[in-house]
């Protein structure tokens, strides 16, 4: 079976027409970032959207900008604050990159994004993809984005068997990405292409099966003609994924306003800088520092999985009901936080769910 050879080769010249005429026919539209040249609210959206779903993106993009309607607004907040709007999305780096960046924005380009790919690059936690994205979608600029989406549509449409675990194969995909670009495009073109290789690859080129009958490509693609298009891209490395079984304090006050014993994440690793409550790595370690009169009181609750990207977790929560204040080191290190202000705090997804569970999802309203 052949590949393709130098940048140049024997690219299906109809690739871009076909792409800008499908986006705007049957394309998604009406998503609330789409039509919008602020580079502040593409960003955002590129941002969400990198590790989640369309769906589940919606609602926090709206309460973001609702919180923080500007770059300078979100470069003025408390790391806090934005780790608890962000909370339940997920890969939290992204969230405390976010925050990175718009600090750099308004400290070294006064308020102002760069209006280059090579120029947004230059930011913290803006990939070269992202960049592509937000500068032709706000700029105009003839430039390719080439992430997982898009690197299965064009891997399929050019049967490229290079392997993609390899660096030299991405940069010669991306050569190809660029080469089979729109010829001098309006800024409305590039719109149209960039937002098509993201539906193309979302909603037809899809992972498992992909919709060949109903691609616009269908004519032109030369996976589509081995008759095995799944086998696109190549990838011979595979993530292993660890197992760990970590054991949850919680911690629940009732005298006086309710409140939780919680342990603020390291700065790095899991759920790092994220609220939770005092992980141990076993039962006996969790049991091992508390009162001796407290451990009759001890409930093991349901335990739950969680999957990360390097490691998939299971959760074994320990509930622990105290009706009155403990002496000071009787708790593993950690912060009473009141349970009204839950929603407050940046916690991670299944710590979030575990609370609602244990307790109310009144708890978790936005103040
Ligand atoms: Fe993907 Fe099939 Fe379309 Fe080729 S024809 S791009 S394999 S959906």
């Amino acid at each position: 079976m052949r590949g393709v050879g130098g940048p140049s080769a024997d690219l299906p010249s109809t690739f871009a027409p076909l792409l800008i005429d499908w986006q705007r026919r049957a394309g998604r539209s009406g998503m609330p970032w789409q039509g919008s040249r602020d580079p502040y609210r593409v960003w955002l959206s590129e941002v969400m959207l990198q590790q989640t779903q369309v769906g589940t993106v919606l609602g926090y993009y709206a309460r973001f900008l609702e919180r923080f309607p500007t770059v300078r607004a979100l470069a003025a907040a408390e790391g806090d604050e934005v780790m608890a709007l962000w909370s339940g999305l997920g890969y939290y780096s992204r969230a405390r990159n976010l925050h990175r960046c718009a600090q750099a924005v308004v400290e070294q380009h006064g308020g102002e994004f760069p209006s280059t790919a090579a120029g947004l690059e230059t930011l913290p936690g803006i990939g070269a993809s992202t960049a592509a994205a937000i500068a032709s979608f706000c700029f105009g600029e003839r430039v390719s984005i080439v992430d997982g989406n898009v690197r299965r549509v064009l891997t399929r449409l050019l049967a490229f068997e290079d392997d993609l675990a390899q660096t030299k194969p991405q940069r010669r995909l991306w050569e190809l990405a660029q080469a089979m670009l729109p010829n001098n495009p309006s800024a409305d073109d590039m719109t149209a292409y960039t937002q098509g290789l993201m539906d193309l690859g979302a909603t037809v080129c899809t992972r498992s099966r992909p919709a060949c009958g109903q691609c616009p490509m269908q004519g032109i693609c030369r996976g589509h003609q081995t008759g095995d298009p799944q086998r696109f891209p190549v990838k011979t490395r595979t993530l292993k994924r660890r197992h760990e079984s970590w054991w949850l304090l919680l911690v629940r006050l009732s005298e006086g306003p309710e409140r939780v014993w919680l342990q603020r994440r390291p700065a790095r690793g899991i759920w790092a800088g994220l609220y939770c409550p005092p992980v141990f790595e076993s039962e006996q370690a969790a049991c091992a520092g508390l009162p001796s009169a407290w451990l009759d009181l001890l409930v093991a609750l349901d335990a739950v999985s969680h999957s990360l990207t390097h490691r998939e977790l299971r959760l074994h929560p320990l509930l622990l009901e105290l009706r009155s204040e403990p002496l000071p080191g009787e708790l593993p290190p950690g912060q009473w936080v009141d349970a009204m202000r839950l929603g407050q705090h940046g916690l991670p997804a299944p710590v979030k769910l575990l609370l609602q569970t244990v307790w109310t999802p009144d708890l978790f309203a936005q103040p």
